[in-house]
């Protein structure tokens, strides 16, 4: 096809829905421009799954997406959903690994080598990357777009994809500017805030603690009504609270967090045991050494920096004292405590920490079915800059792949 007939696209951004959309739209035959504020495109697909990439999950359901609609994921995930995205990737080179939970990751254990596949696709369709380059403003004119650089330049477009993410770890590359360019043209954005991010505590012995991890339960409370409940390690520290459990259980403590509502987290110690039989197996200790000091008697049983925390938390400020002076009911308080132990939190960790964005682009005003804008024909939106987010494993990226894919694909079409 002559160069002069191609649809020329545009997309701002080249993370994972831009090089996604940048592939699909290049195989359609359209000439393909990836704009890139960063010195690379990918930087943040690097730092994903602990640099091992949790590209995917197996366990999909609409239920592990967020938003004011989170409905609307599905008409994507009908046309392009984990299946089809693991085949997408194992053309390009990427042999999948399951894990325990339905998580999927590269065999290499490199997130790296996903990028580098992606990246080298991209070079073998003729797509043009641009990089250090930033996007400020997409103008709508009688014969297309004109995509306005932030210092020198434009680029004119039959069609544009916005795929430039939301406003988590500025530094890896996504700082907002979609949500800007994306109010300019007419749309409305939901209010974004971080998700999947560590907790703030309001506690005096959190300097005590910080640096320790241990297994437990975690419960979210929103004025006191349970919102989730998450198992695994939790890691102390200084500010709060991290470990996937906490990262699961952040989002309705970052949305709430300033508002006046009573946020509070309440850890359970023993998620094995019930309270009957916690309160068991500290009556079996303390008989089997009733000579041994209170702080003594658990050396473990729990993390020795915790031992000294709990006891105060249940109301024994003489830690020294002989364990065999525990009456039946000091141990069922004690037990009691392990069992739920309640923080309160003050909010969450800044943009830079969390994983994903909360909010964005009003779903509502996109089609689900093209991921075209519904107010600028010609405009397309992917991954993370709409108002949609997922859970912990893998389920933001394949939101990535999955509204890449079909914006790239309508927007060659
Ligand atoms: C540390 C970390 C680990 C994570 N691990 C996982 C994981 O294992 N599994 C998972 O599913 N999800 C994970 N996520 C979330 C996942 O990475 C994101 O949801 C996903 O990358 C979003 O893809 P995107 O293409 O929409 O946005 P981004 O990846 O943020 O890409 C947007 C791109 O647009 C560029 N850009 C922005 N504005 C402009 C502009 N005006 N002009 C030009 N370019 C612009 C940015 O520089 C960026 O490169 C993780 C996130 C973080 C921060």
């Amino acid at each position: 096809m002559a160069a002069a007939e191609r649809n020329r696209i545009v997309i701002v951004g080249g993370g994972a829905a831009g090089m996604t959309a940048a592939i699909v739209a290049a195989r359609q035959g359209a000439a393909v421009t990836v704009i890139e504020r960063m010195a690379r495109v990918g930087k943040k697909l690097l730092a994903t799954g602990n640099g091992r990439c949790n590209l995917t999950n197996t366990n999909q359901c609409i239920d592990r997406y967020h938003g004011a609609n989170p409905r609307f994921v599905q008409g994507a995930f009908d046309q392009f959903d984990v299946k089809q995205t693991l085949s997408f990737f194992e053309e390009l080179g990427i042999e999948p690994v399951f894990e325990e939970g339905g998580h999927v990751y590269p065999a290499s254990g490199q997130a790296s080598s996903v990028l580098d596949v992606l990246r080298y696709e991209m070079e073998q369709l003729g797509v043009e990357v641009i990089c250090d380059k930033r996007i400020s403003g997409i103008e709508k004119g009688r014969k297309g777009f004109r995509c306005v650089c932030s210092d020198t330049g434009e680029y004119p477009a039959d069609r544009v994809i916005i795929a430039a993410g939301g406003k988590s770890a500025p530094n890896l590359g996504s700082n907002g500017s979609g949500f800007k360019l994306a109010e300019r043209l007419g749309h409305t954005v939901k209010t974004p805030f971080p998700a999947l991010v560590q907790i703030r505590l309001d506690a005096p012995f959190l300097k005590r603690l910080s640096g320790i991890r241990i297994q437990g339960r975690a419960e979210c409370r929103i004025d006191d009504v349970v919102t989730g409940s998450e198992r695994g390690e939790l890691l102390f520290a200084d500010y709060g609270i991290s470990g996937i459990p906490i990262l699961q259980l952040s989002r309705p403590v970052s949305e709430y967090a300033g508002t006046g509502r009573k946020l509070s987290l309440h850890l359970d110690l023993f998620p094995d045991s019930t309270q009957k039989e916690a309160a068991e197996r500290i009556a079996r200790r303390v008989a089997h050494n009733p000579r041994k000091t209170l702080e003594m008697s658990f050396v473990g049983l729990m993390h020795k920096r915790l031992i000294g925390v709990i006891l105060q938390q249940a109301g024994f400020e003489d830690s020294r004292s002989a364990c065999g002076n525990l009456s039946r009911q000091e141990i069922h308080r004690l037990a009691m405590r392990m069992k739920d132990w309640p923080l309160r939190c003050t909010g969450v960790q800044s943009w830079m920490f969390s994983q994903v964005t909360a909010g964005g682009v009003d779903v509502d005003e996109v089609d689900p079915r093209t991921m075209e804008s519904k107010i600028v024909p010609g405009a397309y939106f992917a991954g993370e800059v709409l108002d949609i987010d997922g859970d912990c494993g893998g389920y933001n990226l394949q939101w990535a792949w999955s509204s890449g894919w079909v914006a790239g694909m309508n927007a060659a079409g």
